[in-house]
């Protein structure tokens, strides 16, 4: 199987986005919009085969684990409350496009964060797509204020509870923003890389793995600039004390595929061992044109992944091994079906 661990429902039907408006906007006049959005299966059907899975199909892979659209979490948006609200029709959706389509899509979640708000705020969500909703994973948002930093870092004891409740449930998170209102970063090109890389970092400087030795959290994106700069990263870990990062933090920390040219893969893949990648491709997401080199979509990363000719044991690894054991409720899932 080919299973892509990262993907976002950026298609998703007009009226969830009008929703969205009509709920900032009367956060803005002091009130609160009743109610969902209205959208019909045929609206969702729609949004989805011309886009993911027409694309899945045409690239040759197998499922998805799906997302809410990740710059439109907007965390600093509004209030708790709008975030709560918006967090659950987000959520809500990606239930009715998994539900449609079974085979292809399993959800992973948003979360309510806002700013200033403590995380313990979340958990009640996270256990509702987990538990009810039959989600596998979520999106952890290590800067809910949109490119000003003003939480904690994730080392922080203030970001416990919510680790515990992973741990509890057994579901990764993936470290990820979302939208900027920092002028001076771009979301996709800037403030996704560098939360990735600070992210990363963070966790090297700190233990957060003594504490968690079961806590597994994904950096997508190809780690940011994290493989790029690996030399760096050893040598401050030597620096500030820390064991080998094989043993401070590689049994705990992933890397995605996201990567949107072939030297990339190929750094990525020379430098970071085989079981701490999975295949991803961020696809209907960041960068959705062709790239003029090659002819191809530059977010067709399974086409840089094939290029590496990979033993059958780290293709596996890769493509379907990797995530079966980061994501053990996808394993299960999966088991059930008989695959
Ligand atoms: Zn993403």
């Amino acid at each position: 199987m080919i299973i892509d661990c990262h993907g976002h429902y950026t298609t998703a039907p007009e009226p969830h986005q009008l929703f969205r408006e009509a709920q900032v906007e009367a956060f803005d006049k002091g009130e609160v919009l009743p109610g969902l959005p209205r959208i019909s299966d045929d609206q969702i059907r729609e949004s989805v085969e011309k886009n993911q899975l027409r694309l899945l199909r045409e690239r040759g892979a197998d499922m998805t684990l799906f997302s809410p659209r990740a710059s439109t979490m907007a965390h600093h948006v509004g209030s708790e409350a709008v975030s709560q609200q918006w967090t659950g029709a987000c959520n809500d959706l990606i239930k009715r496009v998994v539900d449609l389509y079974p085979d292809y899509f399993i959800g992973v979640c948003q979360l309510p964060q806002s700013p200033g708000v403590p995380i313990e705020h979340s958990i009640a969500e996270l256990e509702r797509c987990i538990n009810d909703l039959g989600f596998v994973g979520c999106n952890l948002n290590p800067d809910p204020s949109g490119g000003h930093w003003t939480s904690a870092p994730l080392t922080d004891r203030s970001w416990y509870p919510f680790y515990e409740k992973l741990v509890e449930l057994d579901v990764p998170a993936m470290v990820h923003v979302s939208g900027s209102c920092n002028h001076n970063f771009h979301a996709t090109g800037a403030h996704y890389i560098n939360a990735d890389t600070t992210a990363f970092m963070q966790l090297l400087a700190g233990d957060l793995f003594t504490d968690f030795p079961d806590l597994r959290i994904i950096i997508p994106h190809g780690g940011g600039a994290v493989p790029y700069h690996w030399g760096r990263y050893r040598g401050l870990a030597d620096m500030l004390k820390k064991p080998l990062l094989a043993e401070h933090m590689m049994k705990n920390v992933f890397f995605d595929t996201c990567v949107y040219h072939q030297p990339g893969i190929d750094l990525l893949f020379r430098v970071i061992d085989i079981d701490n990648i999975l295949f991803g491709s961020e696809m209907v997401g960041a960068v959705r044109g062709i790239d003029p080199e090659t002819g191809h979509y530059f977010d067709d990363t399974k086409r840089y992944v094939d290029a590496l000719n990979l033993s059958e044991e780290d293709h596996y690894k890769v493509y379907e091994g990797n995530a079966r054991r980061i994501y053990p409720r996808l394993d299960a899932i999966l088991k059930e079906r008989g695959k």
